[in-house]
């Protein structure tokens, strides 16, 4: 019998950590082999099962990535943008495939896990879902059908701990959009409004944030003509979602040669 791959979970104490921690321990196709947490957490040095609050899984928490990823053939990380840019600098070094759903990662951070992935595969998507990822396919072929009469508002709701805004899936269907009409998202997208804003600008792609509760991610895109309203969505209801769409990114990244992926690749969307 072959040998699963062994996983490490970044941000282990995390919403997303942990799920993803979960995932892997149940799935047959994988095994967890770390857990790490940043510098001075509580729960470096305690077994991960048990800070999970269940029984003991022999993984002790550490705040050492790379002592971590050397024994690691895929990285799971959902943490935070510096820490993400960070680890794929340590995960190519130890040839293990990382795959990133961290949002908010600016040129800095894109950058540095561009140049690690010319040494190691890596899979970039601020959305996991398979649905999602349709509907991004779904955004750009509206988009391009579609002229500029019609405004392309995204509209996304998340959880009151979330920390960055629009979300990292909202700027995917914002790209996605600017794809289809064949412009530059920079160049149109409006991420706030507030005051005396003046009319809105023609083919400008609009950006509105709600945060609350537990939400786990809406998100809707809303192309609005004259008489008319053409709104497409998607509901995320359980975390598990995106954690189980990493799991299939870290198995599908196996075999890969080195380079830049994203969950249209591991979905085959093209
Ligand atoms: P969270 O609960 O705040 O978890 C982030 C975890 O990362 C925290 O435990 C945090 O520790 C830890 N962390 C921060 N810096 C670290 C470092 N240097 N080393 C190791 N661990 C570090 O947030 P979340 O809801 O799980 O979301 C995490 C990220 O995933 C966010 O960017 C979110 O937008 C994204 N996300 C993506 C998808 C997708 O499908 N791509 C889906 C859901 C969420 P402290 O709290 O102690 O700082």
């Amino acid at each position: 019998m072959t040998e699963t791959p062994g996983i490490v979970v970044t941000g282990a104490s995390g919403r997303m950590g942990q799920m993803l921690a979960r995932t892997v321990m149940e799935s047959e196709r994988a095994h967890l082999v770390g857990a790490v947490e940043r510098e001075g957490h509580d729960w470096i040095g305690r077994d991960l099962g048990e800070a999970m609050g269940g029984t003991a899984c022999g993984i002790t928490v550490t705040d050492d990535p790379l002592e971590a990823f050397a024994k690691a053939q895929g990285i799971l990380d959902f943490s935070a943008p510096e820490a993400s840019a960070e680890f794929a600098g340590i995960a190519a070094q130890a040839r293990a495939v990382h795959v990133i759903g961290t949002t908010g990662l600016g040129p800095d951070h894109l950058d540095r896990i561009a140049a690690a992935a010319r040494h190691a595969v890596i899979v970039q998507a601020g959305n996991m879902s398979l649905g999602l990822n349709l509907l991004t396919k779904v955004t750009q072929m509206v988009a391009a059908a579609l002229d500029d009469e019609y405004d392309i508002e995204i509209v996304e709701a998340h959880h009151n701990r979330k920390v960055d805004a629009p979300s990292g899936t909202a700027l995917m269907l914002g790209e996605a959009a600017a794809a289809g009409r064949g412009v530059q998202l920079d160049d149109v997208a409006d991420r706030g409004r507030d005051g005396m804003t003046g009319p809105r600008r023609r083919g400008d792609i609009g950006f509105a944030a709600l945060r609350g509760g537990d939400i786990v991610g809406e998100h809707d895109v809303i192309f609005a003509g004259a008489g008319e309203r053409l709104m497409l969505r998607h509901v995320a209801s359980d975390r598990g979602l995106f954690a189980r769409g990493a799991l299939k990114a870290v198995l599908w990244g196996q075999d890969k040669k080195p380079g830049a992926y994203d969950m249209h690749d591991v979905l085959g969307l093209g």
